[in-house]
């Protein structure tokens, strides 16, 4: 843990799990995919940070056996999820910016192929780069973040981003756009959260995330081994389930497409610390000879997805029956 800044500012939460239900179908029958691996403690602050390289630690993962939804089970119990996450303070994420900014900006880009701008809502933006973007390209936009620290920090860099949830966020005029980055795979209640926002937008708004796709060849490749299954990372959809969950919220899936990133060398090199074990320092070292550590790369395994869906318009929505 040594290059991770992520910790909990003050005394710990209790993390009680309970067996859930499949958020898609409901259903409770389920067969186990892979057993827990939580046979180390680390600080909950660690576990919930946007840069944790607890890669591969997490409760059983399973998989349902009406939809085919693949979940972690047990979960958190949500208000202590909550607890733990308005406690994350992750300074190695701002060390990142860079990447970041570039890669937000690839997708804001993106983004308008979709929707002209207007009023658009980040959730989870943390240190409120997303938003910090769009601002700048023409957008009136603001975010919400349960961290204290994240939230904080963004505010006092001028960036508009509210503390708290989308269970407790209330707006008077609905959005043309609300985006939600990695983020989908965190929540306790995916399928609720998108009912909400559907709500949030306009008749015509757009909705954008990204996630990791479970059934990607290097996911299906790497089994257990795909480091994306972690104990922050409560779901893991497939293009097939994500879709089901969007459209059963209300909304019309216009594309669902490769997400690239872009990062430091010396990032992508700190990611592997856990795997590389006693090779890591030396590989660290050999990149900072190299002096490549600050240089910028794409990184695409073809494993995370970006989805954009549309709310219907108001003529689709009367004859399907469905809330304006
Ligand atoms: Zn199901």
């Amino acid at each position: 843990m040594a290059r991770s800044a992520a910790k909990v500012s003050e005394a710990q939460p209790v993390w009680r799990t309970q067996i859930v239900a499949c958020n898609l179908c409901g259903s409770t029958n389920s067969v186990e995919l892979y057993p827990s691996t939580l046979d180390t403690e680390l600080p909950l602050g660690e576990l919930c940070a946007c840069t944790s390289s607890a890669y591969g630690l997490c409760e059983a993962i399973v998989q349902c056996q009406n939809c085919g939804l693949v979940f972690q089970n047990p979960q958190p119990v949500p208000e202590d999820l909550h607890a733990a996450y308005e406690q994350v303070v992750d300074s190695l994420y701002d060390e990142e910016r860079e990447g970041r900014i570039h890669t937000f900006g690839r997708s804001l880009k993106e983004l308008e192929l979709f929707a002209p701008k207007g009023r658009l809502l980040d959730i989870g933006s943390h240190l409120g780069f997303f938003v910090e973007v769009a601002l700048k390209n023409g957008w009136r936009a603001e975010g919400i973040e349960p961290s204290a620290w994240a939230s904080g920090t963004a505010r006092n860099r001028g960036i508009p981003i509210r503390q708290g949830t989308i269970e407790n966020f209330h707006c008077d005029v609905p959005y043309d756009a609300v985006t939600l980055w990695d983020v989908v795979e965190h929540l306790t209640d995916p399928a609720g959260t998108l009912d909400t926002i559907c709500h949030l937008l306009k008749p015509g708004g757009l909705l954008a995330l990204s996630t990791m796709d479970v059934e990607a060849p290097i996911a299906r490749l790497m089994g257990r081994s795909w480091p994306w299954y972690m104990q922050m990372h409560l779901f893991y959809f497939s293009r097939q389930s994500l879709r089901l969950l969007v459209e059963r919220a209300g909304f019309e899936v216009l594309e669902i497409r490769r997400h690239k990133r872009i990062v430091r060398f010396t990032y992508l090199v700190s990611r592997l610390e856990r795997r590389l074990g006693r090779w890591y320092p030396m590989l660290n070292r050999l990149v900072d000879a190299l002096g490549i550590g600050p240089r910028l790369v794409t990184v695409d395994l073809g494993d995370i997805v970006t989805l954009y869906a549309r709310k219907p318009e108001l003529r689709a929505l009367a004859s399907n029956g469905a809330h304006p």
